[in-house]
């Protein structure tokens, strides 16, 4: 089988030097074994994080060992009597990923198998962490209110055009901020945003905002942080609410990022500010993938998918992230 290493950490934006490609054997599988070569893996801004020797939520990568991250798989061999040949199978559990690796051996607990009604990459995107992302964060923590104005950076993406299209549902008047006039099309003709801030056009992007947000900002649905968000904070309505879900502008910093201080901002406004991570709703998965599940079928939420293709193509298409280079979910089909 063919492999992806981390070669070495970053210093800055990551580059091909920081991976590597080997090739090693499996053992043939034992009893309780199944055997699955990935169909598609998934690339997330979080696995820049773990690309970095840090305290977190997930410990980082080792070097010379395989990156690993979400995936559907196919299983091509099998020693579990609950998986057979051809089931399109899911990590599941306490690790729910798959090496950067043309196979692999996992053993059936910690496997689950995809239902056959749902398209196979919706359960690394609208069904899967990013879109359960996108439901609790906006409603758990952003709390929107039908007539509110529900701003959300990295819009174009697979968080950020969920979170956008929630809001809608909820009654909101929408503002998404993203790279590029295809995305701003996107955003507002495919996607019913009622505005769309391109924020690498705009000398002014603080002026931009206002103009899309005429009553203030009550929820911000931060992906982004850096530049972006500090213009957004100038325009907080009082009460307002801050899910910040990821500063991707931030991950590749190699100084202490500094900016203007928020605090005063809070305290005149009082608004509240909370970061979090999905796996704090690990007990609440189900709740929301039921009402993502109906929201789909009832086609008030649509997809977008951005699919390379080739395991060799997967570090491009996670440094993609940094660029821009997806629109909706990233994936890279095997
Ligand atoms: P996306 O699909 O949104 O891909 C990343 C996007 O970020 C790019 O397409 C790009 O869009 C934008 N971007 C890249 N660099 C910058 C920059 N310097 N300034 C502004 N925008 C930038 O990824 P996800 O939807 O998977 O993730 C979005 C955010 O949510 C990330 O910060 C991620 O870490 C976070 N996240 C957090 C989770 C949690 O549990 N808290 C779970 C999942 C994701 P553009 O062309 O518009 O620049």
């Amino acid at each position: 089988i063919k492999q992806i290493l981390l070669a070495s950490r970053p210093d800055g934006m990551p580059d091909m030097n920081n991976f590597s490609t080997t090739t090693a054997t499996l053992p043939d599988i034992t009893d309780g074994q199944v055997l699955v070569k990935p169909v598609y893996i998934s690339v997330d801004p979080y696995l820049r994080g773990r690309m970095k020797e840090e305290k977190s939520y997930i410990p980082p990568f080792r070097i010379n060992e395989p990156i690993e991250s979400g995936g559907v798989g196919e299983v091509i061999a099998s020693k579990d009597s609950r998986f057979r040949e051809g089931d399109l199978v899911i990590p599941t559990g306490k690790k729910p990923f798959f090496p950067w690796a043309t196979a692999a051996i996992f053993t059936g607990d910690t496997l689950r198998k995809t239902d056959p009604g749902v398209p196979p990459t919706y359960y690394l995107g609208i069904l899967g962490m990013p879109g359960l992302t996108a439901y609790f964060g906006l409603m758990d923590i952003g709390k929107p209110k039908s007539g509110e104005t529900v701003v959300v950076s990295g819009a174009a993406g697979a968080v950020g055009l969920v979170v956008g299209q929630i809001a809608k549902i909820q009654g909101c008047r929408v503002v998404g901020i993203a790279g590029g006039p295809e995305k701003i099309r996107l955003l507002t003709d495919e996607f019913n945003f009622d505005a769309a801030v391109d924020y690498k056009d705009n000398l002014n992007i603080s002026a931009a905002i206002a103009s899309a947000c005429p009553n203030g900002v009550d929820v911000y649905f931060d992906n982004v942080g850096g530049p972006v968000s500090d213009a957004v904070m100038e325009h907080l309505n009082f009460f307002a609410r801050i899910p910040v879900c990821g500063s991707i502008s931030l991950y590749n910093s190699t100084e202490t990022p500094t900016g203007p201080r928020v605090q005063p901002t809070l305290t005149k406004f009082s608004v509240l500010m909370q970061g979090f991570t999905i796996g704090n709703y690990a007990g609440r998965y189900h709740e929301g993938m039921q009402q993502l599940v109906e929201w789909v079928k009832a086609g008030k939420i649509r997809y977008r998918e951005t699919i390379e293709e080739g395991f060799d193509k997967l570090p491009e298409a996670l440094l993609g992230l940094f660029s821009g280079r997806n629109s909706g979910k990233m994936i890279v089909k095997v």
